[in-house]
């Protein structure tokens, strides 16, 4: 890096701050808390302006630009919905001020359960776990609570598909079942065959992630969950990506049990950095009982003269509790504002275009990437970052050299069922001049990778940080950015 640091831009005596007179009495100083060796910068307040100014520019994020990081959902998070949460009644109240003193914020999260039982086809949802995993494990308690309450405590695997989310697997193993695999068929659905054969008495439950980490809608999805039942089990949706989904197909309507879906995919509240997550967990009626404590609901109903009065309430054979306090607030109002902007209609046309824009990328590219399951997809695509007659471009490399066309690269070398997988998801919010413009570089790309692989090998060019040794980057990791060698150097 060439920027120099905040430290080489000190200069002594320099001060960006004024302090007031003080009003209060002048006491000493304890000695002993202070240290002579602290290095601290002496700035005026417009070079501190300006560091920072430059540094917050120096990563990429979804107000710079295109983000077709699949699976993540980086769609443009519009700032009414910041607006919304910044407004003092909701901003400015405390987690233990009494329910009759936070009344709006009461039924704000009310609705928006009502809102997500309404999108998703539950009948009750819990707006307590912090991010898309911890509603997966939320999810899976649930499995196993429901069975242990019908003494049947011999179901000790859940069932995840190969083209499952990471998570899947992981969320089932943390919750101390064992994980069986089913693989996927030649179309990338659950090969039912297989299924079939793992499915008997001990199975808790499975996991599927629909549509799946190809971006396919499963074709035999309800078949699937009639085996499952069929054999006792519970099925769990991996639903952090509705964004194909809404207005046009509801989970709890294809047979689901339970689901979590993640109001910072689709739902567009900030996340990767940007923000706390929020993955609110719906169940149908046979499990709204084993929802985590608590719950909002109208404590007592409206009369002529006074609206509903909203509290807390703990479902009768509660989990418990997943996390403090009443989930992520400031991103329920924000996703509660998405939801209230589009209405049903423009809900249903989200996901009408996130489906357009990945079929249209998909459908130009197909012709230079290989492209391993050639269906209609749905939010996403995934493409394969390799060609026989380019030997030793790899994905890795393509993603890499993305950056210096300006783009973040797509999710890459997940899933693992396609070799150097690039797994594509544009979201609804791109133009067609962007997506064209992220062809362009694809193209040119492609061409590179067979006249000037080295150009990729060593991408990205452009960018404030080089390509990474990621092996020293893993072996090697520094995670305080004070060099004690370099003494009055900060990284
Ligand atoms: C993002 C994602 C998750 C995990 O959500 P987090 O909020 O990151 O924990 C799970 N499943 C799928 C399909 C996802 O895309």
């Amino acid at each position: 890096m060439t920027e120099p640091t905040i430290y080489e831009l000190s200069s002594i005596g320099r001060v960006g701050v004024l302090f007031p007179e003080p009003d209060v009495p002048l006491a000493e100083f304890p000695r002993d808390l202070l240290r002579e060796d602290l290095p601290l910068p002496e700035l005026a307040e417009v070079d501190v302006a300006r560091h920072f100014t430059n540094l917050s520019t120096k990563n990429y994020s979804i107000d710079k630009g295109f983000y077709p990081l699949g699976s993540c959902t980086m769609k443009y998070n519009p700032k009414i919905n910041e607006e919304m949460a910044r407004l003092p009644g909701f901003a400015m109240t405390h987690p233990l001020q009494p329910a009759d003193t936070v009344q709006g914020n009461l039924a704000l999260m009310y609705q928006m359960q009502e809102f997500l039982k309404e999108i998703s086809g539950f009948a009750g949802m819990s707006l307590e776990p912090s991010a898309g995993a911890q509603g997966e494990f939320t999810g899976v308690s649930i499995i196993r609570a429901y069975h242990q309450s019908r003494g049947d405590i011999k179901r000790k695997k859940i069932l995840i598909p190969d083209s499952a989310h990471g998570t899947n697997p992981a969320t089932s193993s943390m919750n101390g079942f064992e994980v069986v695999g089913v693989p996927s068929d030649a179309r990338g659905n659950v090969d039912l065959e297989q299924l079939r054969k793992v499915c008997d008495d001990t199975v808790a439950g499975l996991m599927l992630t629909n549509p799946n980490t190809l971006g396919l809608f499963d074709e035999n999805v309800v078949e699937v969950i009639k085996i499952v039942h069929q054999a006792g089990g519970l099925v769990y949706g991996d639903g952090a990506n509705l964004n194909a989904l809404l207005g046009i197909v509801r989970p709890g309507d294809l047979g689901f049990d339970i689901m979590h879906i993640n109001l910072h995919k689709t739902f567009s509240t900030p996340h990767g950095g940007g923000g706390p997550g929020s993955g609110p967990v719906g169940v149908t009626r046979a499990l709204v009982d084993f929802l985590p404590t608590p719950v909002v609901a109208i404590t007592e109903p409206a009369t002529e003269e006074l609206p509903p009065l909203y509290g807390f309430v703990r479902p009768a054979h509660s989990i418990g509790r997943v996390k403090a306090f009443w989930g992520q607030f400031g991103m329920i109002v924000r996703a509660f504002t998405y939801i209230r902007m589009h209405g049903p209609d423009g809900l249903r046309k989200v996901s009408e275009y996130a489906v357009l824009n990945a079929n249209y990328l998909m459908h130009i590219l197909k012709d230079t990437y290989t492209l391993p399951y050639d269906r209609t997809c749905m939010h996403e695509f995934v493409i394969q970052g390799s060609w026989a007659d380019a030997p030793g471009v790899r994905a890795l490399d393509i993603a890499k050299r993305l950056m210096d066309y300006d783009f973040h690269p797509p999710t890459n070398y997940f899933p693992l069922i396609v070799h150097e997988a690039l797994m594509i998801e544009p979201t609804e919010t791109e133009s067609k001049q962007t997506l064209d413009s992220f062809v362009d570089a694809m193209l040119k790309i492609a061409q590179e990778a067979h006249t000037n692989p080295e150009l990729l090998h060593d991408a990205p060019h452009n960018t404030p940080v080089g390509r990474l040794d990621e092996v020293k980057a893993a072996k090697d990791l520094v995670l305080c950015c004070w060099i004690p060698e370099s003494e009055d150097k900060l990284l």
